[in-house]
């Protein structure tokens, strides 16, 4: 949708072939701090979406352990001032009032909306011909996008494009409660000292008066707890319970019945062909964890966007163009994924410096590199190659820390 509306603003003519998103059981983000300008580039001002209640303010982000000890992730307010001038302000979203407030922008620059489904792309070489849809449409046009998602990634299918998974498979149980009063941040509930893999409580108060409450965990653990004969409301209430917090919204809630998905965190490579790019999770999918998926959906978008217009008038997107693209959006997922899992999923660096100074050792880079790229805007080869070099050293020490760290604590249990 958003990259519908950058491309029908500037005088092309837009077919977005999709579900009616208003069926869809939308998650309610947590946003990283590189959204608000992305939102107000497609006219949703952060003020806008406040007063509209489609948003509240998230002004930090807070870990809270079992123990009851817990730490607050705020930008310095250094950082607010000049010469750097960030804003120092980001946002929670509830989807289902965006994505309506989304599709109005669209349809008000002509976007037409077609209520189907993709079932088969024809290609021509590594050229795009066709989408053919299950209504039996045949969709030909000389440009295309996939954003289908990380479940469907059609394009990916089609080329039979690399991909890098990172971590175990996940599972997230999520619900909504009311509460009278929400906090101006997201805070996020784990376990102290529990070994292997992290599970986390995820709160967002994705409007005035609702929170969203998810719990993650890995395929593996899900599939045990199911096994022993616990349903998933069963197991999403006794995950919830180990936090004080919970207990009067559970009480309050008599029945609750979590939605449910799955997913594995990946990146794919060559992500941009003659006449097609992907974009948001179609492209790579990032841990929820992170805050990034809808931060990379609205800049993939703005970006394959301004390749489509720029280069509108020739036959096929320069190959130069397409790959730069795809460096830029497979190092940054990369670079998120990987640090992720490294540093707090995975436990020898959590154990070793504890899960409190672990979130501050992904934090501080993750933050300082999504605000580097949003002021830089690494477009050329040069800017590209340099950012694309500044995200792999990180991860090289991502990866060295992390070997250091379980060579020193060869005894811990693997989740
Ligand atoms: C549990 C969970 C929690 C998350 N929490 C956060 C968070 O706190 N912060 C954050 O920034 N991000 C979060 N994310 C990620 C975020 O929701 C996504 O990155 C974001 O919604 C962008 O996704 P997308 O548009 O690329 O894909 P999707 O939202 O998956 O949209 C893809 C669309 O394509 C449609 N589609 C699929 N196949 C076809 C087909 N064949 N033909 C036509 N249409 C098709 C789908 O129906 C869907 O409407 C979370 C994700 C999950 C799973």
């Amino acid at each position: 949708m958003a990259a519908s509306i950058h491309l029908a603003r500037a005088g092309l003519e837009v077919l977005c072939i999709g579900p009616d998103l208003s069926e869809i059981p939308a998650v309610g983000e947590s946003l990283d701090w590189s959204s608000p300008a992305l939102l107000e580039a497609l006219g949703l001002p952060m003020e806008q979406l406040i007063a509209d209640d489609i948003a509240t303010y998230k002004k930090h982000v807070t870990l809270k352990l079992s123990d009851g000890s817990a730490r607050h992730y705020v930008p310095s307010a250094w950082l607010g001032r000049p010469p750097f001038n960030l804003e120092l302000r980001t946002l929670h979203v509830d989807r289902v009032r965006l994505n309506e407030a989304l599709r109005q922008i669209a349809m008000g620059y002509g976007v037409r909306h077609l209520h189907d489904k993709v079932v088969d792309v024809e290609i021509e070489g590594r050229k795009v011909i066709a989408a053919n849809t299950a209504a039996g449409n045949r969709i030909a046009c000389s440009r295309f996008i996939d954003a289908s998602g990380s479940s469907a990634s059609l394009f990916s299918r089609t080329f039979q494009l690399p991909v890098y998974e990172y971590g175990p498979k996940k599972v997230s149980l999520w619900s909504y409660f009311k509460v009278r009063e929400s906090v101006e941040g997201t805070t996020l509930y784990a376990q102290a000292g529990k070994p292997g893999f992290m599970e986390w409580i995820w709160e967002i108060p994705i409007n005035s008066d609702t929170i969203s409450v998810g719990y993650v965990t890995s395929g593996d653990e899900m599939k045990a707890k199911r096994q022993q004969g616990r349903s998933v409301e069963d197991i999403y209430r006794e995950e919830l319970e180990r936090f004080p917090r919970f207990g009067e919204l559970l009480q309050e809630a008599e029945t609750l019945s979590p939605f449910v998905t799955s997913f594995r965190c990946s990146v794919h490579g060559n992500v941009a062909g003659p006449n097609w790019l992907m974009v948001g999770e179609s492209a790579s999918m990032v841990d929820p964890m992170t805050s990034n998926g809808v931060t990379a959906a609205l800049r993939h978008a703005s970006e394959a966007a301004a390749l489509l217009i720029r280069y509108r008038d020739r036959e096929r997107l320069p190959p130069l163009a397409t790959a730069m693209y795809s460096k830029r959006m497979e190092g940054l997922a990369k670079f998120f994924n990987c640090g992720i899992e490294r540093v707090v999923y995975d436990w020898p660096i959590r154990r070793r410096i504890g899960a409190l100074t672990a979130g501050d050792v992904y934090t501080i880079p993750a933050w300082s590199l999504n605000t580097v790229y949003a002021r830089m805007r690494p477009r050329g080869v040069f800017t590209t190659l340099l950012f694309a070099g500044l995200l792999n050293l990180c991860r090289v020490a991502a990866f060295v820390f992390h070997r250091f760290c379980k060579e020193e604590e060869p005894c811990e249990v693997q989740g």
